[in-house]
């Protein structure tokens, strides 16, 4: 590790603790992270003490373990499951603690896998996450999700470059995306939050009863929830901390009404799922429900994933992007939901926000459900933004307002 890498992982660390999670003096934390971040996991935690945290906690992971797991496991075992990393997380939230996640998988890491047997490990796993995975979407607690670039990683990223070289870009990249080429990132994370902030509160004070999405192959109407919430930026918690739950971050987003959906969208940048990529995709809506599905390549694993419960075949998420931000301008296919969904305006399958939904962030799953928010065990990004879509927002009496001209924010 030289010097200056050294030096940025620490900044990095810096401002995962005071931007991202916004650690506070007494807090615990909770670090989820593959075994190759131990030197970003160590900065972190140097940073979370001198912030004033009182215990911090790791739960290591080893990404291989799990195709090791699909290819040697016996056929009928993909069900078992254990509690006790969940556990360790809501005990986290119980005592008021953050919770932090590092991701930096491979994206070939289940390449060649079945998707029927993903499908059963994802539900598994979700399920099992629930009464965490809820609690977090309420914000309970401060959190936040991360990247830490891997050889395998950077290798798929930047195939035609020498091994050496892989790493050192994607660090760039990544490094470029969180504003560290800045001469003051915490500064300009601080003006960045405030423009998000600003464009949230304006299209909360709109309250558009729909919005319109029109480009090649999309015409699409996305009906919105009384009293929805958009979210851009630092979002407040239960416990009155706020947070910005991803590093980077560059979205505002809302919850769809998932009974009012209609209309056929046209996906802008492939997806990848564990190593399996589904590429030039369709999906149709008829009052909220994919009525059809269609795809170049990976159509049976999309279709796996939309079938996976009721909530899996409707929207819970609609992100505005615009097409010129910090990480589309780097015109990389990072493979990774956290960065590509940053750079472009998306959708998402399946579970809502709960603090999307003004009031409803504490609702039983009925409630929720009536007010339009969607419930599922899956939550699939996918990117649908380009410099050729353009969306208006449809007040209560049918009048439509320019929000993005292609691409960017026309308000
Ligand atoms: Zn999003
Ligand atoms: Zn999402």
């Amino acid at each position: 590790m030289t010097p200056e890498f050294e030096r940025a992982l620490s900044q990095y660390a810096e401002l995962i603790v005071k931007i991202g999670l916004n650690v506070q003096p007494g807090q615990r934390l909770l670090i989820r992270a593959p075994l190759e971040a131990a030197p970003l996991v160590r900065q972190v935690t140097i940073h979370a003490y001198q912030a004033g945290a009182h215990l911090v906690d790791v739960i290591w992971a080893d990404p291989q373990l799990l195709r090791i797991r699909f290819q040697h496991a016996p056929r009928n075992s993909f069900a078992e499951h254990s509690d006790w990393g969940w556990k360790a997380g809501l005990e986290t939230v119980d005592a008021g603690g953050a919770i932090l996640s590092i991701n930096g998988t491979d994206p070939d890491l289940l390449k060649g896998i079945d998707p029927g047997l993903i499908a059963t490990v994802q539900r598994t796993e979700s399920r099992a996450a629930l009464p965490l995975s809820k609690r977090i979407s309420a914000d309970a607690i401060n959190w936040c999700v991360v990247g830490y670039a891997t050889a395998a990683w950077a290798a798929k990223v930047f195939p035609d470059m020498a091994p050496g070289e892989q790493l050192n870009r994607l660090w760039d990249a990544i490094f470029s995306t969180i504003r560290l080429d800045t001469p003051d990132p915490l500064a300009a994370w601080e003006a960045h939050n405030e423009d998000l902030t600003r464009r949230a509160a304006y299209l909360n004070e709109k309250q558009y009863d729909a919005l319109r999405y029109t480009g090649p192959g999309t015409d699409l109407t996305v009906g919105l929830p009384e009293n929805h919430h958009w979210i851009g930026g630092p979002a407040p918690t239960a416990i009155g901390i706020s947070n910005v739950a991803n590093l980077p971050t560059e979205e505002v987003f809302t919850a769809p009404h998932r009974e009012r959906v209609d209309g056929t969208v046209r996906a802008t940048m492939p997806l990848n799922l564990r190593g399996n990529l589904i590429e030039n995709f369709s999906l149709s809506f008829s009052n909220g429900r994919v009525t059809n599905v269609s795809a170049e390549k990976g159509e049976a694993l999309l279709r796996s994933q939309i079938e996976m419960d009721d909530g899996a075949s409707r929207l819970g998420e609609v992100a505005l992007v615009p097409h010129s931000s910090a990480i589309s301008h780097a015109g990389i296919l990072f493979y990774n939901t956290l960065y590509d969904e940053n750079a472009s305006s998306h959708l998402a399958l399946g579970r809502a926000y709960r603090n999307c939904i003004a009031g409803l962030a504490d609702a039983g799953d009925e409630t929720f459900m009536a007010h339009g928010g969607n419930l599922s065990a899956n939550h699939l990004d996918f990117m649908v933004g380009s410099g050729e879509i353009d969306i208006d927002g449809i007040t209560a009496d049918g009048t439509r307002e320019p929000l993005m001209r292609q691409g960017e924010w026309a308000y």
